[in-house]
C-alpha cells in the first residue's frame, strides 16, 4: 500500500520510559525497541527518555509513557517516587489522552494500590480504578504463557505475578481465553482508561503483537498531529469530530483515516511468533486464523 500523505512531513514523538533501571523485568525493554523499529520503519522520529527516581515529568514533553515491571523490592521506592514526583502530570496526560503502556508492577502502580505479601500498602496514582493484593507466599503465583481476547483478535503474553488485581470502573483489556490475567478469578486481563492501558503481559508484550503496538503509535500520532488525508489536489487536516479541552484539541478520526495514519509493514515473523504461542495455550483455530489472515503466503516472497 503506497501512501504519499503524510510521509512527505518529518513526524518526531517522544517517549518517556519510567524507571528503566528499576522496573525492566521479563525483556519488557523489547516493547521500547519494538516502538523504535515500527517507527523508524515508517521515517517516524521516536525519540526515547528515561525518566527516574527524582528525576520531574513535565507531560507535555512526551506523547507517549511506558513503565515495565518489577519484583515487589523494586516497587517500593519507585511507588513513592511515581506518587511523589510523578502523579499529577501523569494524571494530566492521561485526561489528555495521551498513550501510556503499564506492565505488571507498573499497571499496578497506576491503579490505587498496590497491597504486597509483606510491608505496607503502596500507594497507586489511581489512574486505573482497580487495586491489587498480593495472596501471600503461600499462594502460587500467577506465571505462564497467556493469550487474551482484544478487538477481534488476540494478544499474547508472558505473566508472572503475585498480585491479584481487581477493577472496580476500569475497563479490561481483554477477556483471558488462556492463563490468569488480573486475578486468575474473574477472566480478566488489564486495564483501560482512556488511551492508558495496563496489563500484566510480559513477554515482551509487543514484538508479538505488533497490531497493539501500531494501535499506540496511531494514538499518539493523532493526538499529536491529528490525521490527515489525500484530496484529490492536496493534503489537508480532516478530523470527524474534534472537542477542545484546556486548549487542547483532542481527536476521534474515522477509523479509515486512523488507519491511514500508518503504512502497514510485513509482519509475517511477529504474527507466526503470536500463531505459535497460540498454538502452545491450545488455541488452534485462532492459530490459523492468525496464519491465514495475517501472514502472507510464501510464494508472495517469490520473484
Ligand atoms: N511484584 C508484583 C507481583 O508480584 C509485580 C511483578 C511483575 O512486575 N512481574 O505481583
Amino acid at each position: 500500500m503506497t501512501d504519499d500523505f503524510l510521509v512527505s512531513d518529518h513526524r518526531t514523538l517522544t517517549l518517556g520510559h519510567l524507571y528503566p533501571d528499576q522496573l525492566n523485568l521479563y525483556g519488557d525493554r523489547g516493547n521500547i525497541l519494538t516502538l523504535q523499529r515500527r517507527c523508524q520503519l515508517r521515517a517516524i522520529e521516536l525519540r526515547v527518555v528515561g525518566i527516574g527516581i527524582g528525576d520531574t515529568l513535565v507531560p507535555d514533553e512526551y506523547d507517549m509513557v511506558f513503565i515495565g515491571g518489577g519484583q515487589d523490592r523494586e516497587q517500593a521506592p519507585v511507588a513513592q517516587d511515581v506518587y511523589d514526583l510523578k502523579g499529577s502530570g501523569l494524571r494530566a496526560a492521561v485526561e489528555d489522552d495521551m498513550p501510556l503502556l503499564a506492565v505488571c508492577g507498573g499497571y499496578q502502580l497506576l491503579a490505587h494500590y498496590y497491597r504486597p505479601a509483606e510491608g505496607p500498602d503502596m500507594r497507586g496514582l489511581g489512574i486505573f480504578d482497580a487495586w491489587t493484593t498480593h495472596k501471600g507466599a503461600r499462594v502460587p503465583r500467577c506465571i505462564g504463557d497467556v493469550a487474551i481476547s482484544w478487538q477481534g483478535s488476540t494478544l499474547v503474553g508472558f505473566e508472572n505475578h503475585g498480585g491479584r488485581t481487581y477493577l472496580g470502573t476500569a475497563q479490561p483489556l481483554g477477556k483471558v481465553l488462556k492463563g490468569h490475567g488480573n486475578n486468575a478469578e474473574d477472566h480478566t486481563e488489564g486495564a483501560v482508561y482512556r488511551n492508558a492501558y495496563g496489563t500484566y503481559l510480559h513477554g515482551s508484550l509487543l514484538p508479538k503483537n505488533p497490531h497493539f503496538a501500531d494501535h499506540l503509535i496511531r494514538l499518539a500520532l493523532q493526538r499529536k498531529y491529528g490525521t490527515c488525508s489525500r484530496t484529490s489536489t492536496n493534503v489537508n487536516l480532516t478530523t470527524a469530530n474534534a472537542s477542545a479541552s484546556n486548549g487542547v484539541t483532542s481527536l476521534v478520526t474515522a477509523p479509515q483515516e486512523a488507519a491511514m495514519l500508518l503504512c502497514s509493514l510485513d509482519d509475517t515473523l511477529e504474527w507466526e511468533a503470536h500463531a505459535a504461542l497460540l498454538e502452545r495455550l491450545g488455541l488452534h483455530d485462532a492459530a490459523a486464523a492468525v496464519l491465514r489472515t495475517r501472514t502472507k503466503p510464501v510464494s508472495a516472497f517469490q520473484s
